[in-house]
């Protein structure tokens, strides 16, 4: 693939082969600057790491801001990722009587994808291998930057020594407890704010059914995001492309404590998500509950992500949020695409000017850190709402029927009144201007319901008055009189 491997050529070290990393290293190589990605991790495509590796969740939902980034990279990679990917064209509601009620996310054509996290990695991490202008660097735990001086010092696998590498550019994608930002935060002045939620998740595996052929089938419809909403806990279902569903419990922490024995917890499982517990199966049921790792999740905003045009971060190390809008690789990969078309922008090249400098770079990062932060935080915003939304609105009539009148009204006036989730996962539309959008339309919604309301009580009113009296009358024959 392209390279470009001379001494003038500009260095950017990526810290952290996740997946925003390793998408950023493609993007730059494309650009032609040499890369370095620095990974603290073994690799992960190797068997003895596959084995043992439990990341932050098996599978996630792929949607049109991450497809965006990934074809923008003019390598299909789109395509690629999509091959092995479950369509979800609607969420399905899981009542405790066991009822099930599909709730469409869009229109017909309209999906969102579930992949498996360590397949879309690796592929990334092939990919980024074909390039002759990326170096992956595993094992290699960044621990200091000396950003002015683009000196970058790692802890090198168990026992070996300190190494030091130097870059034009720092990128740090190193995830949401970043020491590319903790680097960041010595020489600027960051403002950071961060929110652990009181809930935990745990992951648990529903296996294949077997058909009347003797063939795997998937246990659940595979085409839907299935949702256990219970106020104050949930569980949902994601297709993987094998036939398994991957089933994850959100509960407070203390409910997960309290939920000690295996009789408290089959009963709770029995109680709550019933037609859930046949298709895990008790046994699984119980095993993972108690054996599977209990995460936490946190929402972490930060302002500004660069320092002059030395460093910068993207990806969760930027911005982690709650998992419930789906959103937090999409909006890691749609810093990619933003960041690269910023450079674009501003003539960023990939060669160093006669003093050294990178033409363009200082203010293609001050432009990116001030848009890209709006965003960001209007997102982390976001899916702390949605997390409220699936686990209790989307049981509500008058949620569901604002749903149907917002669909009505999309498909009346397509432009004009877009649903904020449609907004979010099938279009570009910034996410700050989609908040804004939402806004607006909500305020002439409600203005436009409370002037009919308004007319229609006029109306009634009036005719009341011209035909309530005779038609009393002739009503009062057919009413009981005492
Ligand atoms: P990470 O994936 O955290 O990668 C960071 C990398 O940096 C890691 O490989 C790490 O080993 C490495 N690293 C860390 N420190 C160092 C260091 N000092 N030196 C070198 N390397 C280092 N998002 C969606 O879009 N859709 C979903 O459906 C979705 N579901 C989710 C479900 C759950 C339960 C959770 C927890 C998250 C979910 N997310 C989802 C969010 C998504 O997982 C993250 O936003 C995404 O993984 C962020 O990618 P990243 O590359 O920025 O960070």
């Amino acid at each position: 693939m392209s390279t470009s491997n001379d001494s003038k050529s500009c260095r950017v070290a990526v810290i952290g082969a996740g997946l925003v990393g390793t998408l950023n290293a493609i993007y730059f190589a494309q650009r032609g600057w040499n890369v370095d990605l620095f990974e603290l991790r073994k690799d992960m495509r190797l068997p003895e790491v596959k084995a043992t590796q439990r990341g932050k969740s098996i599978n996630l939902a792929l949607s049109e801001r991450g497809l965006s980034a990934l074809r923008n990279s003019g390598l299909d990679l789109d395509k690629l990722i999509l091959e092995a990917a479950v369509p979800l064209h609607a969420r399905m509601v899981h009542t405790t009587a066991g009822h099930q009620m599909s709730q469409a996310y869009g229109k017909k054509d309209q999906h969102i994808n579930a992949v498996d996290r360590a397949r879309l990695n690796e592929e990334l991490l092939t990919i980024a291998e074909e390039f002759s202008n990326i170096n992956i660097h595993f094992e290699h735990n960044l621990m200091k930057a000396d950003l002015d001086k683009g000196e970058l010092q790692f802890f090198t696998g168990t026992g070996n020594p300190e190494k030091t590498y130097h870059a034009d550019l720092l990128v740090g994608a190193d995830g949401a407890y970043s020491r590319s930002r903790t680097q960041l935060m010595r020489r600027i002045r960051m403002n950071y704010e961060q929110e652990y939620i009181d809930t935990a998740y745990c992951e648990l595996t529903m296996l294949p059914i077997k058909n009347e052929n003797g063939e795997d089938e998937f246990a659940l419809d595979p085409h839907h995001l299935h949702i256990w909403p219970r106020h104050t806990f949930m569980l949902i279902a994601l297709p993987n492309p094998d036939k398994t569903f991957t089933c994850t419990l959100f509960m407070p922490f203390g409910m997960f404590d309290e939920l000690n024995t295996k009789e408290l917890v089959l009963d709770f499982f029995k109680r709550e998500f019933k037609d859930s517990v046949p298709l895990i199966g008790e046994e699984k049921l119980l095993e993972e509950y108690f054996n599977n790792p209990r995460g936490s999740l946190i929402s972490i905003k930060c302002k500004p992500y660069h320092y002059q045009d030395k460093a910068v971060i993207i990806g969760d190390a930027a911005h982690a949020m709650v998992p419930f809008y789906g959103q937090g690789m999409n909006c890691g990969f749609q810093d990619v695409q933003v960041l690269h078309s910023i450079l674009d922008k501003h003539g960023v090249k990939d060669k160093l000017s006669a003093d050294g400098k990178i033409h363009g770079l200082h203010q293609a990062m001050e432009e990116y850190s001030k848009e890209r932060s709006e965003d960001a935080h209007a997102i982390c915003d976001l899916a702390m709402y949605n997390h409220y939304e699936m686990r209790s609105a989307v049981t509500s009539p008058l949620y569901l029927a604002r749903k149907k009148l917002e669909a009505v009204l999309h498909s009346m006036f397509p432009t004009a009144v877009i649903p904020l989730y449609t907004m979010v996962s099938f279009t570009t539309i910034r996410y700050s201007d989609a908040i804004k959008r939402w806004n607006r339309q909500t305020w002439w919604i409600n203005a436009t319901a409370t002037a009919s309301a308004v007319t229609a009580l006029g109306i009634g009113a009036c005719l009341g008055l011209r035909y309530g009296r005779p038609l009393i009358d002739a009503m009062s024959k057919y009413l009981p009189r005492s």
